[in-house]
């Protein structure tokens, strides 16, 4: 059985402390003010207004916030219809069902998780407001195509950048693409506020009531600004912002970004090398990286040959106290929605949800339990025969 506390144990994830947090969230209380929007919340912001070229950054509880937040400023109404793909995390979609919008799920590309627009092309139609590219594993969506369809129909692009932190697409920085982008700091992320997440206003015309949605509807940050004569009341919204704690902590891993990048690439090439014979002779899939795009080291994926089989190796490394994981179930038959869903069978989707396998990726992991990682995988299929079908 798998035991956190065994010796040998190795964690699917664990928390890297890059050294200042502490000292942050210290100096963070000494200024006496611990409510949102203070100097580190306006720092981690200018960071990705400078670096990434963001129009509006603004930090949010969660990148699950961030998505609800651009369902807000959309003005979504109940019937307008959302694409987003099935296999992605449920704040995908959720945030969006939170207005009462239809979803349409489109498939997963056959050798990639990420949409595949030809699917979304055939599902647009004249109700369609919004297309929500989910960058998987941070490696950007055909963003060419997904935008020409945008362009083409009228719809917004909603990126969920919360895996995509360094991601581009044909040079671009991920997060700037779409009309508003959507990043994450959870802990499982490659850089982590414990909570948290980032709403990218690229279209300027959303700024200013990017703002206000995320004041709990008020004009606060405008007067505090001295742009308004008075802090009042004037649309809808919520309290998206996080306290000075979280953003003190998120600093001190902004801070440390490039070295975090270093070691994950690191870490995320060593698996590579180790798994190309054993895909090259037919064993599993790695996911490869989509034309125009690159990894930003967020995730080591194989894709099995079965669920049995994908089963049997989690099992086999749970034995060797190996904690690997696999995700996600498609939300189109998901409890929730499957009532709702329009009965397409999503087969791309299906297949990832059922065959994915994600290993240990994480800043700490020391090359011993690599190694070791490395090994038990290696172990698994020793006994197994090589073919190049699935
Ligand atoms: C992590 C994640 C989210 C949610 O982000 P939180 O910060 O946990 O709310 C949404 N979409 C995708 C694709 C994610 O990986």
């Amino acid at each position: 059985m798998l035991s956190s506390t065994h010796p040998d144990f190795i964690p699917f994830n664990r928390p890297h402390l890059a050294g200042p947090e502490l000292m942050y969230i210290q100096q963070a209380v000494a200024a006496g003010k611990l409510s949102g929007n203070g100097q580190f919340t306006q720092r981690c912001q200018r960071f990705f207004e400078q670096q990434y070229g963001i129009g509006k950054a603004l930090l949010t509880t969660s990148g699950t916030a961030a998505l609800e937040m651009a369902a807000l400023l959309l003005n979504l109404q109940p019937g307008d219809e959302v694409i987003v793909p099935s296999y992605t995390f449920t704040s995908t979609a959720n945030a969006f069902v939170l207005r009462g919008a239809r979803i349409v799920f489109a498939d997963s590309c056959a050798d990639h998780p990420n949409l595949d627009p030809a699917e979304v092309a055939r599902l647009i139609t004249p109700r369609t407001r919004a297309i929500v590219p989910v960058h998987y594993a941070g490696a950007a969506c055909d963003m060419d195509a997904l935008l020409a369809l945008a362009r083409q129909h009228g719809l917004w692009v909603v990126e969920d950048a919360a895996q995509a932190i360094e991601g581009y697409y044909r040079g671009k920085r991920l997060g700037t693409l779409g009309h508003l982008a959507a990043f994450s700091f959870h802990e499982t992320k490659n850089i982590s506020a414990g909570e948290g997440g980032l709403l990218a206003v690229n279209d300027p015309q959303l700024a200013a009531r990017a703002e206000i949605i995320w004041e709990k509807g008020t004009n606060r940050a405008a007067f505090f600004r001295g742009e308004a004569a008075r802090y009042e009341w004037v649309d809808i919204g919520s309290s998206f912002l996080p306290s000075e704690l979280n953003a003190a902590y998120l600093w001190a891993q902004l801070e440390a970004l490039a070295d975090i990048q270093r070691r994950r690439e690191h870490l995320w090439r060593r698996y590579a090398e180790a798994f190309e014979p054993l895909r090259d002779a037919g064993y599993f899939e790695l996911l490869p990286v989509p034309a125009g795009a690159t990894s930003n080291w967020h995730l080591f994926a194989v894709v099995c040959r079965s669920q049995t089989e994908r089963d049997a190796l989690l099992a086999y490394l749970t034995s060797q106290h190996i904690l690997a994981v696999f995700h996600y179930l498609p939300l189109h038959a998901s409890p929730f929605y499957h009532a709702r869903h329009d009965g397409r069978p999503l087969p791309h989707a299906e297949r990832f949800g059922r065959c994915l396998v994600r290993l240990p990726l994480f800043y700490d992991l020391t090359p011993e339990q690599q190694d070791r990682v490395v090994a038990a995988v290696l172990a698994f299929y020793a006994g197994r025969e090589a073919s190049s079908s699935s």
